[in-house]
C-alpha cells in the first residue's frame, strides 16, 4: 500500500480526531455493529476502490469513479446526508468519504446502515461481488 504517495487517496480521505484517539465508530462504544465498522474502514482504507479494474466499464476503479459508476447518488437517502454536510466540514475525496468523515465522532445506527448500503453498492456493480446468505463476500 502506498502511504507516502495520495494515490490511494487515504491521507486526503480519513480524518484522524486531533487527539490521535480512534473514532467511536471504530471502537466498541457505539452502536454500530462490527460488521458495519469493517464495511466503513475498508473503504476508508481503499479496499474497496483500490484501482483495479471497474468490472462495470473496465476503467480505473478510484474512490471518484467508485462513486460516479455505481450511482449511489441515486439513493436518495445517502445523497441527502451529503448535501447535509456544511460546506467548512466536507472532508475526503468523495460524498461517501465526507459523510463517513463528519459522522465518524457520533456514526448512528441508521447512518451506518445507508453507508454500507452505499458500500454494498460499488461492491455489487463496480466489483461484482456477491453476499452469501450469511452475510460474506464470495
Ligand atoms: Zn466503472
Amino acid at each position: 500500500m502506498e502511504l507516502e504517495s495520495d494515490r490511494g487517496g487515504i491521507a486526503a480521505s480519513v480524518k484522524v480526531r486531533k487527539d490521535g484517539k480512534p473514532h467511536q465508530f471504530l471502537t466498541a462504544v457505539t452502536k454500530v455493529s462490527r460488521p458495519e465498522r469493517v464495511s466503513i474502514t475498508r473503504w476508508q482504507l481503499g479496499m474497496v476502490a483500490a484501482h483495479q479494474e471497474c468490472e462495470l466499464c473496465h476503467t480505473e476503479l478510484s474512490r471518484e469513479h467508485a462513486i460516479a459508476c455505481s450511482g449511489v447518488m441515486g439513493d436518495m437517502e445517502f445523497a441527502r446526508m451529503a448535501a447535509a454536510v456544511p460546506p467548512a466540514e466536507r472532508m475526503g475525496k468523495t460524498e461517501l468519504d465526507m459523510v463517513i468523515n463528519h459522522a465518524a465522532e457520533e456514526m448512528t445506527p441508521e447512518c451506518a446502515a445507508v453507508l454500507v448500503r452505499v458500500i454494498d453498492m460499488i461492491e455489487v456493480r463496480c466489483r461484482k461481488r456477491e453476499r452469501t446468505e450469511q452475510g460474506f463476500w464470495r
